[in-house]
């Protein structure tokens, strides 16, 4: 008999969902648009702390209208961080923009503040910053803003791994100008699919409604003035928003104890490190993350192909944007010169088994496995 699969991170979900999405069955809200679109939508722009919010089918979807509503265009520069996933980036090359990529710092993994400093005096006018608040831990989000303050360009927040992780007590996802939530499969919270995308600014989220149902004049017959999309939620997808939105903190408890029981497993391994906690934040903890140090010989393929043996999913960190051959011609800058913080991780790192349904038993398999690896 096959052994049980214990996920990286998978759904998990528990009747509210179920009940909001048979709701909108009742009524017959199937069709994309209902209460459940704007409930989900107002739900989620309390829990944030933030004005508007528009209810998209995904986080790329949001990052798309944010680089549309940030005003990117074809031949533009636009800073992003290099450490993150495609979907980060790949919205800005929709829009024929050119990415420059910003190297990460070692305390949060995030855009490093002195390199986006350094950005501005190579390309001293671009379109946008793109930060990302990698595997739930929260970017030096104050510094990075200042910078986009005094340079005047605005700043778009990805925090599709970081719902509920807090910087100085607010909410990630909210110190930009636009700030992007996904609920993808494998996320804190997810839909099956979908994105949210948050700003202070109720016209641009009036503006990311238009966009996001083919920008439709408001005219009896179809008329167009611009080129739309069909980006929005579904009535029935947000009614399982809803319900997870319900699980918020209780998922993020759940996560921050796995890092923790991960953290006091390998103390006393000098060669682990866990991913860095940012000490003026409270992290969702998405994933939990591990570094080996340089030299060793326990690599993270092998830790890997160690937990696959026992049908545990593990992951390769995200191999930084700047090192993609779809990348390959565009500039990447770091504070100095040679290997970068970004490459290094990516080198030295492995994402752990973070599910939300890990029993106690689960745990300690995985942690013992790794153990041994290091002859422990
Ligand atoms: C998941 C993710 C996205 C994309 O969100 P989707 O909802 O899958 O489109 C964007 N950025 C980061 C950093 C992500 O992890």
């Amino acid at each position: 008999m096959e052994r049980k699969r214990i996920y990286l991170s998978s759904p998990t979900m528990h009747g509210d969902e179920q009940r909001m999405v048979q709701e909108a069955f009742d009524t017959n809200w199937i069709s994309p648009l209902g209460p459940n679109v704007n409930g989900f939508e107002k739900e989620m722009a309390d829990y944030v702390g933030c004005g508007y919010a528009a209810a998209l089918s995904s986080g790329t979807a949001a990052l798309h209208l944010a680089t549309i509503l940030a005003g990117v265009k074809e031949g533009d520069i636009v800073f992003a961080q290099s450490f993150t996933f495609s979907a980060s980036v790949n919205p800005a090359c929709y829009e024929k923009a050119i990415p420059v990529f910003i190297d990460s710092e070692k305390d949060t993994w995030n855009m490093d503040p002195e390199a986006l400093k350094r950005a501005f005096e190579k390309y001293p006018h671009p379109a946008a910053v793109i930060a990302v608040h990698l595997y739930g831990t929260p970017a030096k989000i104050d510094e990075i803003r200042a910078i986009c303050e005094k340079h005047q360009v605005p700043l778009i927040e990805d925090a599709a791994e970081s719902l509920g992780s807090t910087f100085k007590g607010q909410m990630t996802g909210t110190f930009g100008d636009f700030g992007v939530y996904s609920f993808n499969g494998n996320k804190i919270i997810t839909t099956s699919g979908g994105g949210m995308l948050v700003s202070e600014n109720e016209t641009a989220i009036a503006r990311a409604r238009f966009l996001s149902t083919q920008a439709r004049d408001p005219e009896k017959y179809y008329q167009h003035s611009t080129i739309g999309y069909n980006y929005r939620m579904s009535n029935v997808v947000a009614g399982i928003g809803r319900g997870q939105l319900l699980h918020l903190e209780e998922h993020k408890a759940i996560k921050q104890k796995i890092y923790r029981q991960y953290e006091a497993a390998f103390a006393d391994i000098p060669e682990i490190k866990m991913n860095p906690m940012n000490p003026d934040g409270d992290a969702n903890n998405w994933l939990s993350c591990i570094t080996i140090a340089p030299d060793c010989d326990v690599t993270p393929a092998k830790i890997m192909d160690a937990l696959a043996e026992y049908n545990i999913e593990s992951r390769f960190i995200w191999k930084p944007m700047h090192l993609q051959p779809v990348f390959a011609n565009c500039d990447f800058i770091q504070v100095k010169e040679g290997i970068s913080v970004s490459e290094d991780i990516f080198n030295r790192g492995l994402c752990l088994s973070s599910d939300i349904k890990n029993t106690a038993e689960d745990m300690e398999l995985i942690i013992s496995i790794i153990r041994r690896q290091f002859g422990r």
